[in-house]
């Protein structure tokens, strides 16, 4: 499916000697004729999203193993891609851990990490907060209030919303990859747990706002703080960071394996690192995020693992070890 990081995943797939094929709908975006490299082997084009459910059986005649990213699941809808009879990378049931906001909190509070605080009341807000509606996509909606009547100047009526402690300090989007089939490398549950590369994302207009001025200036004429994502920047963590980045890759892992089978291939945990070195992390992107994208050939942790490597290669590799072994079933779904 174009979009999202699909340059990526058909590049990854190429170099392990996969056959590609891009699903669009309406004609194939114009861009892949500029990268060759990227340009699915063939394409096949629906009239809307929901006509691949009427296309599975062909789908799969095909060997076709779709690989999900974040527009893909968003724009099918996660309840037809459950259904969807095509076998896909991945475990589809840790998509309900992550779509709901509820549940996914649950997960990452019984794995131990650290979350932003929740607060319940909008009365009770004493310090700054993000207010997130519920459904809302890639920050798109989401306010900062400083006090209650800021919220209750800001709030929309009618939809569903979550108040999060502002936590102060700088943004990491970590990378990591579990690989249930590799043996060699940083043990987990019989299987390995990679840090493939990180991001930070830019998101407009608040990390560019303070050309303007300052947050209250900018309010004070109508200018409100957004967090729609426009792209993304990679990072290197401090190196006396990274025992705990693994620390709190592997217990997402373990509880997911209790709770629902376990995560298998990327997942990225999004945080902000405070001026205590504590790790909060506000959201899990159980698949592969955009923020790989700065690494098509590598990054300064995947250039330690494999030279030339991608999220997007390295998915394709876990696809065809799995073959290989007779073991497609315990990476797909
Ligand atoms: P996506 O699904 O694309 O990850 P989303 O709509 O679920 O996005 P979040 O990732 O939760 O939204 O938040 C969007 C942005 O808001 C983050 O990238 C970050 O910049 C900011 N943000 C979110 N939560 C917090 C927080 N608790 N403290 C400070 N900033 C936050």
């Amino acid at each position: 499916m174009t979009s999202h990081s699909s340059l990526q995943i058909f590049h990854g797939a190429k170099q392990e000697g996969f056959r590609t094929l891009g699903i669009t709908v309406g004609k194939p975006p114009r861009h892949y004729d500029a990268f060759p490299l990227s340009k699915p082997d063939r394409w096949l084009e629906l009239k809307d999203y929901h006509e691949l459910m009427d296309r599975a059986d062909e789908l799969v005649a095909e060997n076709v193993i779709l690989i999900p990213h974040g527009s893909f699941v968003e724009y099918m809808g996660g309840k037809n891609y459950e259904k969807l009879p095509v076998p896909s990378f991945g475990n589809k049931q840790v998509l309900e851990w992550e779509s709901n906001r509820t549940m996914e909190r649950e997960w990452l509070h019984a794995a131990g990490l650290t979350m932003p605080e929740e607060i319940k009341d909008p009365k009770d807000i004493i310090q700054p907060v993000i207010v997130k509606y519920h459904g809302a996509k890639g920050g798109r909606g989401f306010f900062i209030a400083k006090n209650y009547h800021e919220f209750m100047r800001k709030i929309e009526k009618g939809q569903s919303y979550t108040i999060q402690e502002f936590v102060l300090g700088t943004r990491y989007y970590l990378h990591y990859f579990f690989s249930p089939l590799r043996e060699q490398g940083y043990s987990v549950d019989g299987g390995i747990l990679e840090m493939l590369s990180m991001d930070r994302r830019d998101e407009a207009n608040i990390d560019e706002a303070n050309r303007l001025g300052s947050i209250n200036e900018l309010e004070a004429v109508g200018i409100s703080p957004t967090f729609v994502v426009t792209g993304n920047i990679p990072i290197v963590l401090r190196e006396s960071l990274l025992p705990k980045v693994f620390d709190m890759g592997e217990k997402v892992v373990k509880e997911s394996i209790k709770r629902f089978g376990g995560l298998v291939g990327p997942f990225c945990l999004e945080t902000v690192v405070t001026d205590q070195l504590e790790f909060k992390v506000f959201e899990i992107s159980a698949r592969i995020v955009a923020g790989t994208n700065p690494y098509i050939t590598g990054s300064p942790y995947m250039d330690l693992i494999e030279p030339n490597l991608s999220t997007g290669r390295r998915i394709a590799q876990e696809i065809r070890l799995a073959a290989d072994a007779g073991r497609l079933g315990e990476v797909c779904s």
